[in-house]
């Protein structure tokens, strides 16, 4: 048994950044390395999974992907993170690297100190934290601190934070590399608003690369060696100090679909209900009259995106959306009224 740690890379990035595609692009072009990946998704309808579990391969088979849909990992450490941490190092073969796509939610830091636990402390060393951030959603504001919010005096350094940019400070904070996504869409204008946003949350001078499609070279994000299980101060948290956190500023709701005649029809109302809800995040599964396959539905904001993934088989032709919203913004009775 070789002595040297695992290395983990920890990915992490708001709702909808687009980590999910860029641990798919390094599963299908891992530059010769083992991987395993363990992935967090908030909310029940297990679409991340699905989607990492698609790319199975003989470097990665699908005992090397474990999927955690209960909750946050932040807030599960102890019984679920490391249990599941320890079992992906138990394969035989080890892994020759572990990526972790935490959910849209989390924060980084608390899985950070876990690993600073002596039992992993010696197997593992932290590679790297990837900040994966939405260029264009950054570059408009949407996790910019609000100045007419009050600022919170109970919480130290929370001045004017609106829930979504405490979320996005966290993650910038714990960060080794940040990547900005949808780089395509931001374009260059987008891409430098988007660095100058970043630069001014972030507590040090950060790398910050394009990101589109999910597609980068797997050695610049595997790789980094940045051990940050031994900087971990370094990494400041809107939540130090605290022997406990909570997502009380997000509401999930799950919502149950019968079959639709017409994928486009689905695709409008729920860019509708986007606009009119400020919604953060939908996605799930929904039956199509007549289409054997599922059709996996995902919205970021206004911007819908569908396509047929795989045939529904043996599973029930039940479509689901998980709808996440900032607390408050969500009235449920509309949101399934207008996806009726
Ligand atoms: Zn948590």
């Amino acid at each position: 048994m070789s002595l040297e740690k695992t290395p983990v890379t920890i990915v992490t990035g708001f709702l909808g950044a687009g980590k999910t595609t860029l641990i798919r692009h390094l599963l299908q072009n891992p530059g010769g390395r083992r991987l395993a990946v363990l992935v967090n998704e908030f909310g029940d309808v297990g679409v991340d999974g699905d989607l990492i579990r698609a790319c199975a391969d003989a470097m990665c088979p699908e005992a090397n992907i474990v999927e955690l849909t209960n909750g946050c990992i932040c807030c599960t450490v102890a019984d679920e993170f490391i249990p599941s941490i320890e079992r992906l190092m138990a394969l035989s073969p080890r892994p020759d690297h572990i990526v972790i796509e935490t959910s849209g939610l989390a924060l980084p830091k608390p899985l950070l100190k876990a690993f600073d636990w002596p039992d992993l402390r010696s197997k593992i060393t932290i590679d790297g934290v990837v900040a994966v951030a939405d260029a264009e959603a950054v570059a408009a504001g949407l996790f910019t601190p609000d100045p007419a919010r009050p600022g919170s005096v109970a919480e130290a350094g929370a001045d004017h934070e609106t829930p979504l940019s405490e979320v996005f400070e966290d993650q910038i904070a714990c960060a080794d590399l940040v990547l900005l996504s949808k780089a395509d869409l931001a374009g260059e204008s987008g891409l430098e608003a988007a660095k100058a946003v970043i630069a001014a949350e972030a507590p040090r001078p950060l790398p910050m690369l394009p990101l589109t499609e999910g597609v980068i070279d797997a050695r610049v994000v595997l790789g980094i060696g940045a051990a940050a299980e031994d900087g971990i101060d370094a990494r400041p948290s809107h939540h130090d100090g605290e022997a406990e956190h909570d997502h009380d500023d997000f509401d999930t709701l799950v919502v149950d679909l019968p079959e639709v005649d017409d994928p486009e029809a689905l695709a409008a109302k729920v860019a509708a209900l986007a606009g009119a809800q400020g919604i953060l995040r939908v996605k799930g599964h929904v039956a199509v009259a007549g289409k054997p396959m599922r059709l996996l539905v995902q919205a970021v904001g206004a911007r819908v995106r569908h396509q047929f993934d795989r045939p529904w088989g043996a599973q029930p032709r039940q479509g689901r959306l998980v709808v996440i919203a900032e607390k408050g913004d969500l009235d449920a009775a509309a949101v399934r009224a207008a996806l009726a």
